[in-house]
């Protein structure tokens, strides 16, 4: 299979090109030429399969014989490693957990992934390579982890000092091996200006192969369709036509990956973009205008994304067409107080506790309800552990710690580092 670009600027190039390069240098994205429809037997199957045979059944049509089937089949169970169970709320919502892995949130599905097939690679083909990542937090942990030991592949992690959580900057700074933590004095926009400004250095770039683990990378992305048939395969037979997903969203991987679901030929009846304050794409689906913005702190942190990336590919999958797009999907959002309201009385009335994230998912499927009967289901995508005090003020209870997270205190090992380039450049090319 090979994949283009959105800008249509560069040669398609194939499944390995593309997750080296993880941006196209005409600066578009990258997209599977052809999206397949799996038969229907697939679909018979799917309530009896497990979550790992369900991802290598739709993974390997994109991956293309690039990584052998038995390889393949290893890194899905590897990527895999944890459920994704579909909890019920009520009656009409579900909650499909998607924290139940190392860092607690989605993206540890996509960074596992993304590893495993970047080392493939490197090792059959003795590739080196240097990932660089410029993380607010929860990317930052979820790479470090995915990414650990893993031969040939270096990882730098570029996270502004003393604004991330304790909790996140412990994921990032203690496993050491072949992950390095840059401390950077500044924001998150410095940290991302480095990385953006080492990919532009045409020498560094021939010194070292430099690549993103940023959402913006294909085998990130596809991956996290698979939790969508699996969701739909853990639904009661009766409500299997009646899906509806929503999605809390920042750069819009999430839904990109369950409109190609969808495109597969999984049933789904709609989908829901739901967003904090930071609304440019719900504003786009109102009133057909996509304008970003600068974006702005909410308690729902990890969307705060003013230029979401990944809408392109969303328009890409419905041809560039507003009207086709409106069609499947509808933006909702909400403000920080709505959201504080909806996790304090989702837990009152049906004793669930819901992250500030999957609250904001949550509201949406309230507002779509009132003119339509479906069954929501919710991309819980954080555990509530990683929002403890925001939760907590509402639930006025502790939230439970989960049994598979490992509080370890082990010794911070990040290097401070000041937001210049020269200084980045020179400890690339020396490392
Ligand atoms: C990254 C993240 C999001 C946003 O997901 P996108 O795919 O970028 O839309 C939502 N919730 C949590 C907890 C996240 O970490």
């Amino acid at each position: 299979m090979k994949f283009y670009s959105t800008k249509g600027q560069v040669e398609p190039v194939n499944f390995q090109e593309t997750i080296f390069r993880g941006l196209p240098a005409d600066n578009g994205l990258f997209m599977p030429e052809m999206i397949p429809t799996l038969p229907s037997s697939f679909f018979d199957e799917l309530p009896q399969m497990t979550l790992p045979e369900i991802g290598f059944e739709v993974l390997r049509h994109f991956v293309d014989g690039e990584i052998p089937d038995d390889e393949l089949k290893t890194i899905v169970e590897e990527t895999l490693s944890f459920d994704i169970p579909l909890a019920k709320i009520n009656d009409s919502v579900y909650a499909l957990e998607l924290f139940h892995g190392p860092t607690m949130a989605f993206k540890d599905v996509g960074a596992r992934f993304l590893a495993r097939c970047l080392s493939y690679f490197t090792k059959k083909n003795h590739r080196k390579l240097t990932v660089l990542v410029a993380t607010s937090g929860d990317t930052g942990s979820a790479v470090a982890n995915g990414f650990f030991n893993v031969d040939d592949i270096e990882v730098v992690i570029l996270y502004p000092s003393g604004k991330v959580s304790g909790f996140q900057e412990q994921q990032m700074t203690t496993l050491g091996g072949n992950i390095t933590a840059l401390e950077v004095d500044g924001t998150f926009d410095d940290c991302q200006a480095l990385v953006k400004q080492a990919f532009l250095d045409d020498n560094l770039r021939e010194a070292k192969q430099l690549t993103s683990a940023n959402s913006i990378n294909i085998a990130r992305l596809l991956p996290q369709s698979i939790y969508y048939f699996y969701a739909w395969a853990q639904l009661p037979a009766d409500l299997k036509t009646e899906a509806v997903f929503s999605v809390p969203s920042g750069n819009y991987g999430n839904l990109s990956a369950g409109l190609i679901a969808q495109k597969m030929g999984l049933p789904i009846k709609h989908f829901l973009a739901c967003s904090n304050s930071n609304d440019t794409v719900p504003m786009y689906l109102w009133n057909g205008k996509f304008e970003p913005k600068p974006s702005v702190a909410t308690i729902s942190n990890a969307m705060d994304v003013g230029n979401p990336s990944n809408f392109f590919r969303m328009l890409d999958l419905f041809d560039g067409s507003y009207k086709k797009m409106i069609n499947q999907v509808t933006g909702y959002a909400y403000t920080d107080d709505t959201t504080r309201d909806a996790i304090r009385k989702t837990y009152a009335l049906y004793g669930y506790i819901l992250d500030p994230h999957g609250a904001v998912g949550y509201l949406g499927l309230m507002d779509y309800f009132r003119s339509q009967t479906a069954t929501g289901i919710v991309l819980e995508t954080a555990h509530p552990i990683k929002f403890k005090q925001t939760v907590e003020e509402q639930i006025l209870r502790d939230v439970p710690v989960p049994d598979h997270v490992q509080v370890t205190h082990l010794e911070k090992k990040s290097i401070p580092f000041k937001a210049d380039i020269d200084a980045f450049r020179t400890f690339l090319k020396e490392k």
